[in-house]
């Protein structure tokens, strides 16, 4: 069924290239996975408007940086990569995603090389810029947030032959203080129910085994068709759909966070025991100074949800440290919330002052060297309850999807349900040798050592 895809889409590539000139563009991808996500749809797009796609920066006609501002380091990047290119005359630049969107039409003044600049809200008409790109239009712009569409094509040109994203709400309505998000990806859209499980079911055919369903706040998702179905509606839906072995999601909201979502993960092991809630600080006071619509205390309902389910559900979150005036006291709290949670992963940052955002206005601005240094602190705390977690491990069976081999170990890289990285030796497969590559399949694994973020272990069969 997959070849079929594949043969529709170079057959659609091939009606095009017959009356077009063959050109070819590079795009490189900064930030989170919907970013990776639109990219995948922005080169199917490319595709069947006759580009090709190809490997380095050098070999193209037109280079695509689709871009991340969520903090001050990811949107310094890409100029950075814009600068190294700024003498080639001959090469047609375009900058995407959320760096366009948040500087607009100073991206050509700072960087006059740039033909193209557009946020994620107007990727439905690429096709259009491409041909204004291709009139020799020099300042070509998709900058309108004011839009009740979403990005859907068949034709999203996905790398991972067995995972695959569908984005199901685009867009946030939230207003946290220090996020440019609602400023770069614009208001809330849900597609229909009816048009998600299409393409997870078209997905089911060609074989993808997994599927992770994205949303700035994918739990706010709501059904725009007479259905109405909610997040938990949908995902008890996507659990049913033949030949799926895994359903994701990422991200949620604390404050969207329903039980029936956790009810719904217990129903059905095809729906991953893996919940990703941010909860940014374990402080009420700083919660509510960041916007965020809950307190410490729903936060911890929430979990305790999650710790009282039938499956053993694993939680991982993002936190925010140094938040103006965030005191050494509810500094604390935060740690004490680790603690508490015992999450299984943490994404960490050091806030960083963000164009337009509320928080701008805030007093009290905390030293960089501060952050630097509570950082340190909340990441070794979570190292040590990474390494005690992963430890009670050691002996437990999980069921392992492969992912690839490693040479320089000699083991297979397998990813358990929780989410976890579970690296593995098979005695009847010790290399990937022609059609013996274990790569998409699912297999037991039994644990047999345990670091601070994998684990390791060896196949039952
Ligand atoms: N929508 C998700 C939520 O509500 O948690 C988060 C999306 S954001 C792309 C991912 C993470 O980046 C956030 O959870 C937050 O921890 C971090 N982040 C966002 N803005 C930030 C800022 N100005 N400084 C530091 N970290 C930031
Ligand atoms: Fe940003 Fe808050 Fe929206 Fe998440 S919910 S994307 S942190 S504004």
């Amino acid at each position: 069924m997959r070849l079929h895809y594949r043969r529709a889409l170079s057959q659609c590539q091939d009606t095009i290239l017959s009356s077009k000139e063959m050109k070819t563009f590079y795009i490189e991808t900064f930030g989170c996975q919907m970013n990776v996500h639109d990219s995948e749809k922005v080169i199917g797009t490319l595709l069947t408007q006759g580009y090709s796609q190809v490997e380095t920066p050098e070999e193209a006609e037109l280079i695509l940086y689709n871009t991340c501002s969520i903090r001050d380091k990811a949107e310094q990047k890409v100029f950075n990569r814009l600068q190294q290119f700024k003498k080639d005359k001959n090469k047609v630049f375009g900058v995407l995603g959320c760096v366009a969107q948040q500087e607009g039409e100073k991206i050509f003044e700072r960087a006059p090389h740039v033909s193209l600049v557009a946020g994620s809200a107007s990727y439905t008409k690429l096709p259009q810029m491409l041909v204004q790109l291709e009139a020799g239009n020099h300042r070509v712009t998709g900058l309108n947030l004011d839009t009740e569409e979403t990005f859907e094509t068949p034709f999203a040109r996905r790398d991972n032959p067995h995972r695959a994203y569908i984005t199901i709400i685009e867009g946030c309505d939230k207003s946290c203080a220090y996020c440019v998000v609602p400023f770069t990806r614009g208001p809330e859209r849900s597609r229909t129910s009816d048009s998600v499980m299409r393409e997870a079911r078209e997905l089911a055919q060609m074989g993808y085994s997994e599927i992770q369903l994205l949303g700035q706040n994918v739990n706010s998702y709501r059904d725009p068709s007479p259905a109405g179905w909610d997040f938990a509606r949908l995902l008890r839906a996507m659990g049913e759909i033949d030949g799926i072995r895994r359903v994701r999601f990422t991200t949620s909201h604390p404050r969207d966070f329903v039980k029936d979502i956790i009810d719904a993960i217990d129903e059905n092991p095809v729906l991953c025991n893996h919940v990703h809630l941010p909860v940014q600080s374990g402080s009420s006071a700083v919660l509510s100074r960041m916007q965020r619509l809950y307190t410490r205390d729903e936060y911890m309902r929430r979990i305790d949800w999650m710790k009282k389910a039938r499956r053993n559900i694993s939680i991982t979150s993002d936190i925010i440290v140094g938040f103006p005036g965030e005191t050494e006291a509810e500094f604390n709290e935060t740690l004490a919330l680790l603690d508490e949670v015992e999450y299984d992963s943490l994404f960490s940052f050091k806030y960083s002052r963000r164009p337009n955002t509320p928080a701008l206005a805030l007093e009290d601005q905390i030293p960089e060297d501060e952050k630097g240094r509570r950082l340190t602190i909340l990441q070794e705390k979570q190292r040590a309850i990474q390494v005690r977690r992963n430890g009670d491990l050691v002996g437990v069976v999980e069921e392992t999807m492969v992912e690839g081999f490693n040479k320089a170990t000699g083991q297979w890289i397998g990813r358990t349900s929780q989410n976890r990285t579970l690296n593995f030796v098979h005695a009847a497969h010790p290399s990937p040798i022609g059609d013996e590559s274990l790569v998409g399949k699912y297999m037991p694994v039994r644990v047999t050592r345990a670091g601070p973020n994998s684990l390791a272990g060896e196949a039952l069969q």
